[in-house]
């Protein structure tokens, strides 16, 4: 007898999904004579966010948006992108802001990501939305953990009452993901690089999400027969493959559904992205109505 294998919690047929609804609303507000409009700012030349930059800008052109991508050379200076940021800030065409991260060395991220409109903040990093998630209030959340919430709720995997691992606590992924799935009536444990017997604490999970960076660290073992699995980690191997923080195929044998990498995750953060710019313009269009 051969041994289950979980469902697949397809991220892009599932972004494909998100982008055609924001298309929709944006040329609808368009139509009304706002366009959504989303700044993308690159500095230096790391190959790795030079990638996610293209992505980011295409998948904003298709659907519908007026995009601004400005690079910079990594010789910037702080002043300069705090300049650069305040323009944007300044732009009423503009919607979304987002500086693409990590910074080239000598640049101090958090002061860049400080200056953005937090109205603007499409990524969910600025104290005033890190604020409004951990207040359970109304703000831009960050694009993954929104995503993985996104492709859950898609595919009709409850969170309330249940047992959530997530594995990492960085302030991209870990913690908000863990806030998300807090609100959402979840029993959330968020483990790290301390954790004591990370396969025990792992294995209590209904839901759980690696967003670690380690190639496979995640075991098949580990994972409670029926759980949900969200790889949030991307790794390249020195034979240039892609592997995410979970082993996937052992891990695929146990659990009920889980995220492919690529093809999981990533795709829901460039949709979560354009879902939140589409609503920061909408905002920006009709501001009494979005209060409501
Ligand atoms: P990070 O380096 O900021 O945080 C990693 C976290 O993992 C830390 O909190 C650390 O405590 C924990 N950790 C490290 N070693 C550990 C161990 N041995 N056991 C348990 N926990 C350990 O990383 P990040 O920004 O959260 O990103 C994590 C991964 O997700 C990376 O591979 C990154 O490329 C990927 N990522 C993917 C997307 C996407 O769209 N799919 C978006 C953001 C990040």
């Amino acid at each position: 007898m051969s041994a289950a294998v979980a469902r697949v919690l397809d991220g892009k047929a599932t972004s494909a999904l998100v982008r055609a609804e924001v298309r929709e609303r944006a040329l609808r507000l368009a139509a009304a004579g706002c366009t959504p409009g989303l700044a993308v700012v690159l500095v230096g030349d790391d190959p790795a966010s030079q990638v996610y930059v293209r992505n980011k800008d295409k998948a904003a052109h298709e659907a519908g948006f007026h995009v601004r991508t400005a690079r910079l050379p990594a010789a910037t200076s702080q002043a300069e992108i705090e300049a650069l940021v305040a323009g944007l800030n300044a732009d009423p065409s503009l919607h979304g802001i987002l500086v693409q991260l990590p910074l080239p060395a000598g640049l101090d991220a958090e002061r860049v990501v400080a200056c953005i409109d937090p109205a603007k903040d499409v990524d969910g990093l600025t104290a005033t939305n890190v604020a409004a998630l951990v207040m359970g209030r109304p703000g831009l959340r960050p694009c993954t953990p929104a995503g993985c919430i996104e492709l859950l709720d898609r595919h009709g995997i409850e969170l309330e009452g249940r047992e959530v691992v997530v594995v990492g606590r960085s302030l991209l992924v870990g913690k908000p993901f863990a806030l998300l799935a807090l609100e959402r009536h979840a029993t959330v444990t968020i483990a790290h690089s301390r954790t004591r017997d990370l396969a025990a604490v792992c294995g209590r999970a209904d839901v759980l999400v690696a967003a670690v960076g380690r190639p496979r660290l995640v075991q098949g073992p580990w994972v409670k027969p029926g759980a949900a699995v969200l790889d949030v980690g991307i790794n390249r191997l020195p034979d240039g493959s892609l592997v995410g923080d979970v082993d996937y195929a052992p891990a695929a044998e146990r659990a009920g559904w889980i995220t492919p990498v690529p093809g999981g995750v990533g795709p829901m953060t460039i949709a979560m992205l354009l879902a939140n710019t589409l609503r920061s313009a909408e905002r920006a269009a009709a501001p009494a109505a979005a209060r409501s």
